[in-house]
């Protein structure tokens, strides 16, 4: 079908003299109310024609998509029926809301001959669900300021849209439903993972969890967030965003995260930069006094400070690789010392550490030898990203509950570090397909005499 839309518009200068300012401001103005106009009547010609398909046409092909319907009285089941007749107009308004102008139209009614029902076949055409009053494309802005949080705090409305501004109560209903899927694997080698507590509704603490993967060269690859969510689970769900295993799992070495997530990689790495503070901490249980606790540490980042050369691993004599592997021993061994003379003292809780931690500490390095792979040394960005995700979470202000901070916390992950992922989303969600096209095909002007 193709619609015909004359705008005839008429500019004022009533005595001859107005500058630039005057005339740019006003044609912004004016050109919102034309998008008003285009939008209505390409959709009440759309309609129309949709009418005029549905009760006059005999062809059942050119009816194809269209007059859906559930029976009358019934919630699910589809009627079989496509013959119609016109029923007047809906008494309300409908209102639609885009980005940047908004509409109100009366849609068309036809009834189903077979069943009775009276419905506006447009609505569904148009892809709207039942009482959506917006554009999937306003949607999508309006989730990005939430994303980037570019309104001020304390704000009540998302300052980005400009001229329709859209409260932040009713954004949050929008952005609700909005939900990400758990992302594919890049087939990064390294996986990173850190959870942390955040805010629920009033007086409760909920646990925010975050898994993402990482490149040799970095690079940020976000998997997915959750909340409220057993790393079993977790380890579930991501387990099946990629065939094979990841080849180093980075992170503070929590025990349900090496149990739950470390069959996923082929080694697991812990994380240096806890390693020292949190022996320190293990001998604070066992009420070790801080002096002897901070020579400890200093023994403990000496013993670990063993650095990858800085030539390329092809530029390594196997001899030097044999002269670090020797070294990795010997701190090895160090620790297991240290290990046993903790055991003496009776600082149990910090033998158990090292000797958990012992054999993980220098992953990294090993597989430096076996491999070329340079793997992050330590999980610390991943604690920033996460502590940033709960500023954010803070910012944007809400009555949490698990599925709405799991839900925000995906939108921030994903648009900010996979914004092939998010175009992707919003592409599929828009349904686009270029099934509508608009041209201006006729320009003249003239002074009126
Ligand atoms: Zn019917």
């Amino acid at each position: 079908m193709q619609v015909h839309i004359e705008l005839h518009l008429e500019a004022n200068i009533p005595k001859d003299r107005a500058n630039a300012n005057e005339i740019f401001l006003e044609v912004t103005r004016v050109s919102k109310e034309a998008k008003e106009k285009i939008a209505l009547a390409v959709i009440e010609a759309y309609e129309e024609n949709i009418i005029e398909v549905l009760c006059d046409s005999n062809v059942p092909e050119s009816k194809e998509g269209l007059g859906r319907h559930t029976r009358k009285g019934e919630s699910k089941e589809w009627c079989q029926c496509r013959t119609f007749e016109r029923a007047g107009y809906r008494s309300d308004k409908r209102r639609l809301r885009g980005n940047g102008f908004r509409i109100k139209f009366k849609p068309a009614m036809v009834k189903c001959l077979g069943c009775g029902k009276r419905f506006s076949p447009v609505l569904d055409a148009l892809e709207l669900k039942p009482y959506q009053g917006r554009t999937d494309e306003l949607l999508q802005q309006v989730t990005e300021a939430i994303a980037d949080t570019s309104y001020r705090r304390g704000s009540d409305q998302l300052e980005i849209l400009g001229d329709v501004p859209v409260p932040k109560s009713t954004a949050h209903r929008w952005v609700a439903t909005v939900h990400l899927p758990t992302n594919k694997s890049r087939g990064d080698p390294f996986l990173s993972t850190d959870g942390t507590g955040f805010h629920k509704q009033p007086g409760q603490r909920g646990n925010i969890r975050l898994v993402m993967e990482m490149g040799e060269k970095g690079g940020i690859h976000p998997l997915g967030v959750w909340a409220g969510t057993d790393w079993e689970s977790i380890a579930e769900e991501v387990k099946n965003t990629r065939k094979d295993k990841w080849k180093l799992l980075n992170s503070d070495g929590e025990r349900g995260i090496d149990k739950r997530m470390g069959p996923l990689a082929e080694n697991l790495g812990r994380c240096q930069w806890h390693f020292a503070r949190d022996s320190s901490f293990s001998l604070w249980k066992d009420g070790v006094p801080l002096d002897e606790r901070e020579i400890i540490k200093d023994q403990l980042n000496k013993l670990i400070s063993i650095e990858i050369p800085k030539k390329d691993i092809e530029l390594v004599k196997s001899s030097d690789k044999e002269k670090l592997l020797q070294k990795i021993r010997t701190a090895e061994n160090d620790i297991l010392r240290l290990q046993e003379e903790f055991k003496e003292k009776g600082y149990i809780k910090a033998a158990v550490y090292l000797a958990n931690a012992r054999k993980k500490l220098f992953t990294h390095l090993k597989m430096w030898v076996d491999t070329g792979i340079i793997a992050p040394k330590t999980a610390s960005l991943i604690e920033n990203i996460i502590r940033e995700l709960v500023r954010r979470l803070k910012k944007v202000g809400w009555n949490w509950s698990d599925a709405g901070a799991e839900r925000i916390g995906r939108i921030v992950m994903i648009r900010r570090y996979d914004r092939d992922e998010w175009n992707e989303y919003w592409k599929k969600r828009m349904n686009l397909q270029n099934r509508c096209e608009i041209k201006l095909v006729y320009y003249a002007w003239w002074r009126a005499a």
